[in-house]
């Protein structure tokens, strides 16, 4: 990692503290510490200098993530969301909008973002909620379900039917006709917020609609998408590096018959597979965050092969993680089980791997063609 970070990755772990294991299990996370965070620009650490923010490469970005995911997935994840709000008003916003609400994301207000319905999970081309002009207002009616960070956020970018197409538009939390629901105990994460949303009659001024015209449902899911896919990715590589810190101290110290766990072969292999699970992510994140640093327009690919690939590894090697801890890993309350519960949400969220799947086939029919 850069040295540029060390403080920052300072000010995580001074924040986090050994509070996450306490946090996992209330199923929360002090507001103040996101807020500090987030009032830090580290909540979205991409914005540019320009509109406020810290101006991170993805490189320095995916890194930073690393280290919360590697601390705290539930942290990770808020930190997700807020990215993903931010960038897809940095893409899709007007210039006003972009200046007032980065502005607001680098200084502590916190944000999630609402995608999923009951039913449009895989398929969101079945989303109904609609976004729909009154004289100078747009007025949204509709379902988001497993929103993460909404039961923390102040303002909810909610994707839905516009004009023919589809819209982003920014939702205050507080408006009236919004109701936050939280998601009752997650299998992983379950620090994280996530909320079912319903939004009623909720009326708002025109310009909450980001590039204030209706753009297509493809092009808005791939942009705000991308980001979530690239913050999780980077976010499977800490849990990667948290679970091998501790299965290889743990195999190192613990003695059956009569040898250390690292010195049984096929304990060994554990470990071995482990890190290559942990480099393997690592490489294809970086290859990922190459392609976001120079605009490539493979950008998009190579984020959903890192996700695939960070996804994936990140469960398989949190699942070694406990079987070489076993009895010593198998409660909550220690970092190999809280992993084991977080890593397999990834393979879940932001395209699952059947849908990560999906699109690498393609691609790769595409260009064989
Ligand atoms: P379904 O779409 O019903 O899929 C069920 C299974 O079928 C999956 O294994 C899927 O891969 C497979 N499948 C579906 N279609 C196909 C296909 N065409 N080919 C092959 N396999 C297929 N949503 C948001 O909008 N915002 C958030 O912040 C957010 N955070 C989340 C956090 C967590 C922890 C979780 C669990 C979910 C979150 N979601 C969020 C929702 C998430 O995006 C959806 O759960 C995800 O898209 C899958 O949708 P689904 O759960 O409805 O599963």
């Amino acid at each position: 990692m850069p040295d540029r970070l060390g403080g920052e990755r300072a000010l995580v772990d001074s924040l986090v503290a050994d509070h996450a294991e306490v946090w996992d299990l209330a199923g929360r996370i002090p507001v103040e510490v996101p807020r500090e965070l987030g009032a830090a620009g580290l909540l979205c650490a991409q914005v540019p200098a320009a509109f406020g923010g810290l101006g991170f490469t993805s490189a320095e970005n995916g890194e930073f993530t690393a280290h919360v995911g590697s601390r705290c997935s539930s942290l990770r994840s808020v930190m997700t969301s807020q990215g993903m709000a931010a960038w897809t008003v940095q893409r899709l916003g007007d210039r006003h909008q972009r200046e007032s609400l980065l502005a607001e994301l680098t200084s502590g207000r916190l944000a999630a973002v609402g995608f999923s319905e009951p039913d449009a999970g895989s398929d969101l081309s079945g989303m109904r909620t609609e976004i729909r002009r009154e004289g100078d207002t747009v007025v949204v009616d509709g379902h988001k379900v497993w929103m993460t960070a909404a039961c923390y956020a102040d303002l909810l970018v909610v994707i839905g039917r516009f004009d023919g197409g589809a819209a982003a538009v920014v939702v205050p939390a507080s408006a009236p006709g919004v109701q936050v629901s939280k998601v009752a105990d997650p299998l992983g994460c379950r620090a994280a917020g996530h909320a079912d949303v319903t939004f009623e009659r909720v009326r708002l001024p025109v310009s909450s609609v980001l590039g204030g015209v209706g753009q297509s449902l493809p092009l808005l899911l791939t942009t705000a998408l991308a980001y979530g896919r690239f913050s999780v990715a980077w976010g499977c590589v800490g849990i990667l590096r948290a679970c091998l810190a501790a299965t290889a101290t743990h195999a190192a110290h613990r003695t059956q018959s009569g040898i250390p766990l690292a010195r049984h072969q096929l304990v060994g292999r554990h470990l071995a597979e482990l890190l290559v699970d942990e480099r393997t992510a690592a490489l294809a994140c970086e290859r990922a965050s190459r392609c976001w640093d120079r605009g490539s327009p493979d950008m998009v690919i190579e984020t959903v092969l890192a996700k695939h690939v960070s996804a994936r590894n990140a469960a398989r090697g949190a699942a070694s993680a406990v079987q070489v801890l076993a009895s010593a890993g198998a409660q909550d309350g220690h970092v190999v089980a809280r992993a084991y519960r977080d890593a397999k949400l990834m393979e879940i969220i932001e395209g699952s791997n059947e849908i990560c799947q999906l699109l690498l086939a393609e691609h790769a029919v595409a260009n064989a063609a």
